[in-house]
């Protein structure tokens, strides 16, 4: 077996802020040293944790129109709905399971709303939304749009769980999304006394976020909503359920490049961050209505 990768810090849950009125999200990564340049090529977590909402006629519960430009923005959603609208003319329901890998590329807006029928019902909401950075060469490319149904995860099933592989490759089984650097990013369930190895190259980045359950990761008691950042030294990851659990493995070749960020835009340098400034003011990245 592998050399098990080793641990670097668990972090309990940072205290949450709400993104617009529909996500009150932990921003895992601003608790972290090196904040969005660690974990390279992912630059944010925002984990909203299960909550209650309530029925509500609001439609527009979330984010209005807002741009981003130079990376990628990843919305899973677990419980709950997120309706999605772009000025690329792109727009869809992201239901439970279902995953929305939106290249921003050279700039788009788009807007995040809780979906109006689960709005109206209310209920639990989990989701979650990773930024991930694109390659100095891919930062102006055509914004594009991935919408990836449950149905078409990649899927491992284990002797006491499940791997869900959205990017990357767990045993061969490949995930539905195209990534422009080498990512895993896969969901793990395990039922209590189950288990799962998660090989993960040295070279890459890797942290897992516990969101369910008991769970000792590499020989580490872990609990819920903690976040496990690994050294990129060894390769073993070793997750064992103490209790039924609920994983995000985040992993990636880092991308060795330098990130200048402000707000929504993630570039290489300062003056191309002006320049996306300038460009969005100028309306280059489109239009889209409330
Ligand atoms: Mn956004």
């Amino acid at each position: 077996m592998a050399t098990e990768k080793v641990i670097e810090a668990v972090y309990g849950p940072p205290a949450p802020h709400w993104v617009g009125d529909g996500f009150p999200v932990r921003g895992y990564f601003s608790a972290i040293p090196g904040g969005m340049r660690r974990l390279s090529p992912f630059l944010l977590l925002d984990y909203a944790q299960p909550f209650e909402f309530e029925p509500t006629d609001n439609e527009r519960r979330g984010v209005g129109p807002h741009p981003h430009r130079g990376f990628e923005t990843v919305t899973i959603a677990f419980q709950g709905a997120v309706a999605h609208h772009d000025s690329m003319g792109n727009s869809g329901v992201i239901h439970p399971g279902d995953v929305q890998w939106m290249t921003a590329g050279s700039g788009i807006l788009h807007r995040e709303y809780h979906d109006a029928a689960f709005a109206r019902k209310g209920g639990n909401f989990q989701m979650a939304q990773i930024w991930v950075n694109l390659p100095a060469a891919h930062k102006m490319t055509e914004p594009a749009y991935q919408a990836i149904t449950a149905d078409t995860m990649g899927v491992v099933e284990l002797p006491k769980g499940r791997v869900t592989v959205i990017a990357g490759e767990y045993r061969g089984v490949k995930g539905p999304a195209r990534t422009f650097s080498p990512i895993n990013m896969f969901e793990i369930r395990l039922q209590a006394g189950g288990s799962a190895e998660l090989p993960t190259p040295e070279a890459w980045n890797a942290a897992l976020l516990v969101m369910a359950g008991k769970v000792s990761i590499n020989g580490r008691e872990t609990k819920e909503n903690d976040f496990v950042l690994f050294k990129r030294q060894g390769e073993g990851i070793n997750v064992k359920a103490t209790s039924d659990a609920q994983l995000l493995l985040l992993s990636g070749e880092p991308i060795d490049e330098p990130v200048a960020n402000y707000g929504p835009f993630v570039m290489n340098t300062p003056a191309e961050i002006e320049q996306a400034i300038h460009d969005f003011r100028a309306g280059k990245f489109g239009h889209l209505d409330e």
